[in-house]
């Protein structure tokens, strides 16, 4: 294939890797984001979001040759733990013995990445430069560079829009003819907050799981870091009796998580100053299509699916992207109008499944959690599973450690649902949970539906 002159506008997580992916095939990369040199930046790792890398994540970084790196900074989580008002926990494995996902302070990831792709002689960064514009037919930029206020125009034989939920690529893409595109915010937004390492750098709490604090509308998460600390996130509404509204003086602030969390605000010594000084920050979600214009601009990652957080897919999402997009030029070289096409064809799909699984998920976490009734139906999704892998793989495993795409998953949970509501409803389902009745009615069911 010809040395193309490639522009990935946006050198965050989906950016960085796919400069790494185009570098290796040898084309002339040039990576743009309107931030400042990552790289040059001292991350604390409680103070930035963390992030649940999975397997379809881990594929995407291999792929590029860049997970063994990636590795020395996640954290494995082996399960849930869930933290009840009373104080007990309740352990819940993600998958199979053996099976995690991994915390990674986003951005330690992010440095690491950026430094990986600058490692390679083909690519070059740009910081600083804020694209203010693109011209789709005539495949060219225009940065404006947030320093000096410089404005440049830059020419490209193909363009890959990775600059996140509020991409500028794709705001101009919205103004072509036929280009779908809708935006919503959950009324719920989020905190980051942290509990530091002990004295010694210890973790103060497990380290090997993910903590959740379910209260039915509304839930805490805890993420650990490598350093001893752990990144804390409060998911609530922005307002309502329970809400951000409320907490408006420490206070506010120490009562609410008396109340509700009364076995963290010990280890949070931090927690008023924190909540004052850190934002409170909203989620939004974006479909549009298609991903592409013509074989000059492609869409990625957040750009073109920006979903909630809670099945921790966003980032796995944007990175499969990348290994789809990789097997696409395998495919088809570099004709890249069936490559970008294809692209749209199988991936638009699989976002907007992602985002309703992630939609369903944080009913899930919150509430769901907390319900006996649930966490019995997935002890005996789980006996099942292990008794006839070859007929059962729990909605779970299949998003978080396969790689079915995320529609055929998201339809194979929907059955399984339908499955599992019969099974619910035999007699005394709690007491004989174990038993042969029931994987013979789940056997006869798998069958016939
Ligand atoms: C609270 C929270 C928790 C999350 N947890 C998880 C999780 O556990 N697992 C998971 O997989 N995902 C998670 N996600 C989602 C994940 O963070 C995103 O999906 C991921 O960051 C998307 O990567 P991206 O590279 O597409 O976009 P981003 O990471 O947003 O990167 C976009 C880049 O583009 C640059 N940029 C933006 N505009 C311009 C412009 N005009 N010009 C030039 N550069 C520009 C930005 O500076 C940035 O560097 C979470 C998200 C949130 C908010």
């Amino acid at each position: 294939m010809a040395k193309e002159r490639i522009a990935v506008v946006g050198g965050g997580l989906v950016g960085s890797l796919w400069s790494v992916y185009l570098s290796r095939r040898g084309f002339d990369v040039h990576v743009f984001d309107r931030r400042p040199d990552i790289r040059q930046m001292k991350i604390v790792q409680g103070k930035s979001i963390n992030l649940a890398l999975s397997e379809r994540g881990w594929r995407g970084l291999d792929g590029a040759g860049i997970g063994p790196q990636v590795r020395e900074v996640a954290l494995p989580m082996t399960g849930r733990l869930m933290h009840g008002l009373d104080g007990s926990l309740t352990y819940q494995p993600y998958g199979k013995e053996g099976q995690a996902i991994y915390s990674v302070s986003r951005g330690l990831l992010n440095q690491t990445m950026v430094k990986l792709a600058g490692e390679r002689d083909n690519v070059s960064l740009y910081f600083s430069h804020r694209c203010a514009d693109i011209s789709p037919d005539e495949k060219s930029i225009t940065f404006i560079h947030e320093e000096t206020g410089e404005r440049t125009t830059h020419h490209f034989d193909r363009i890959f829009g990775t600059d996140g939920a509020f991409s500028a690529v794709r705001s101009r893409m919205q103004r072509m003819d036929r280009f779908d595109y809708s935006q919503s915010y959950l009324n719920h937004g989020y905190k980051e907050l942290e509990i530091p390492a002990q004295p010694d750098g210890t973790h103060r709490m497990r380290k090997d799981v993910l903590h959740i604090w379910p209260r039915q509308d509304f839930m805490m998460i805890a993420l650990p870091n490598v350093d001893g600390s752990f990144t804390c996130t409060l998911f609530l509404a922005f307002e309502g009796k329970e809400s951000f509204e409320q907490l408006t003086t420490p206070e506010a602030v120490k009562g609410f998580f008396t109340r509700w969390f009364p076995d963290v605000i010990e280890m949070m010594p931090e927690l008023t100053d924190d909540f004052f000084t850190n934002p409170t920050s909203s989620l939004v979600m974006v479909k549009c299509y298609p991903w592409h214009h013509r074989d000059a601009v492609c869409l990625m990652g957040d750009a073109a699916h920006a979903i909630v957080p809670f099945y921790g897919q966003g980032m796995n999402c944007g990175f499969e992207d990348c290994t789809v997009l990789d097997g696409l030029i395998d495919k088809h070289g570099d004709n890249w109008s069936e490559v970008f096409s294809e692209f749209t064809r199988i991936r638009k799909p699989a976002g907007d499944a992602v985002l309703e699984l992630a939609l369903r998920n944080y009913i899930e976490m919150r509430d769901k959690t907390a319900d006996p009734r649930f966490l019995l139906q997935k002890k005996i999704e789980a006996r099942f599973a292990s008794r006839h892998p070859e007929l059962w793989v729990p909605l779970y495993s299949q998003v978080t450690f396969t790689h079915i795409p995320y529609d055929q998953a998201l339809r194979n949970g929907d059955r399984q649902e339908a499955i599992m509501q019969r099974v619910m409803s035999m007699e005394d389902i709690a007491g004989r949970w174990d038993s042969d009745d029931v994987e013979t009615l789940m056997l006869s069911l798998v069958e016939r539906m």
